[in-house]
C-alpha cells in the first residue's frame, strides 16, 4: 500500500460532526429516473449534510439469514424488478464500496457475528434514493441486510450499535416505506395525488404520533396495533428500515418529515431526517 492510499484511509475515519439519519419512502422504482416532488424531496433532505465518508444503507430489498454488510470494491448496481422500461434497467449507479468501512461497521456490532458479503451490491431501494442525494457517484456506498429471522425489537436494538458511525462521517439511510402493500395498489389512482386507503391513513397518522412522541416502543409492537397496521404491514421489511433509523435518534435531536404523502391508496412516501435540534 502505498503512502497516500494510507492517508485517504486514515482521512475516511477521521471524526466528523454527527451525521443526520436519513429514512427515505423510496416507492416505485421509477423514482430513480423520474423527475417528481419526492425526488425533489430527496435531494432538498441531502442539501446541508456535509458531504458523507461513506453511505450505509438499510434497504427493505436485502433480507437475508443473519446479517451482512457488502464490503467489495465495485458493488454492482442490481436491478432487482421487473416490468419497468428499459430506461430504468439501463440506469447504473457505480458509486465504489468501502471495505474499510464495511469492516469498521463489522467490528462496531456486538450484538451478533456480523458477514462481509462479496456478491450483494446496491439493490434498488438504495440506488434509486442515494442517487438523488449523490449524482456524480462519488461517496461510497455499502448496504447492511435485514435478518428475516429476527424480531423488530431485535432490529432497533441492532442499530443502535451503529450510533457511533454517525461521528466517523456515515450517513445512514433506511430505505422503505412505512405504509406498503403492493398486493391493495388502486391502479386507477396511480396519478391522484395522495390518494389513501382509510386504513392507510389511519395506519400512517398513528406512526407519525409515535414518531414525533418519540413512542417507539408502540412502532416496534406495530404487529399489535390493529388492523389498520396489520394492512400497512402485511410484511414487514418495508417497515423495518423505519426501526433502524428511529433507534439512532439522540435525545438531543428532532425529527422532520418530508415526502409525507400517499400513492395509490395503499403506500406512503413519509420519510424523516434525524438531526440536532
Ligand atoms: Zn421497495
Amino acid at each position: 500500500m502505498k503512502l497516500n492510499e494510507l492517508n485517504t484511509m486514515a482521512a475516511s475515519f477521521a471524526a466528523t460532526e454527527q451525521m443526520p439519519v436519513l429514512f427515505m419512502g423510496h416507492g416505485s422504482p421509477m423514482n430513480a429516473i423520474e423527475e417528481n416532488e419526492f425526488v425533489a424531496g430527496f435531494r432538498n433532505a441531502g442539501k446541508g449534510i456535509p458531504k458523507p465518508n461513506a453511505v450505509l444503507c438499510i434497504s427493505a430489498h436485502w433480507e437475508t439469514r443473519g446479517t451482512f454488510i457488502t464490503a467489495m470494491e465495485k458493488p454492482r448496481t442490481i436491478h432487482d424488478f421487473g416490468g419497468f422500461p428499459q430506461a430504468l434497467f439501463d440506469v447504473q449507479y457505480p458509486a465504489p464500496g468501502s471495505p474499510q468501512i464495511a469492516k469498521e461497521t463489522k467490528e462496531t456490532i456486538k450484538k451478533t457475528v456480523v458477514g462481509l458479503d462479496e456478491k450483494w451490491g446496491l439493490d434498488h431501494g438504495c440506488w434509486s434514493v442515494v442517487k438523488h442525494l449523490y449524482p456524480n457517484a462519488d461517496v461510497p456506498v455499502i448496504q447492511m441486510s435485514i435478518d428475516y429471522t429476527q424480531t423488530p425489537q431485535y432490529h432497533y436494538e441492532l442499530a443502535k450499535e451503529l450510533a457511533s458511525l454517525r461521528k466517523k462521517g456515515v450517513l445512514i439511510i433506511g430505505s422503505g416505506n412505512m405504509v406498503h402493500n403492493l398486493g391493495m395498489v388502486a391502479w386507477d389512482k396511480l396519478n391522484t395525488v395522495d390518494y389513501a386507503y382509510d386504513w392507510a391513513a389511519e395506519a400512517s397518522a398513528k406512526m407519525k404520533k409515535y414518531i414525533l412522541t418519540n413512542d417507539h416502543q408502540q412502532l416496534i409492537n406495530f404487529k399489535s396495533q390493529g388492523k389498520a397496521f396489520d394492512l400497512a404491514i402485511p410484511t414487514p421489511e418495508h417497515y423495518l428500515p423505519l426501526l433502524y433509523t428511529l433507534a439512532l435518534k439522540g435525545e438531543n435531536e428532532k425529527v422532520s418529515l418530508f415526502n409525507d404523502k400517499a400513492v395509490a391508496g395503499s403506500l406512503t412516501m413519509t420519510s424523516l431526517k434525524i438531526e440536532k435540534a
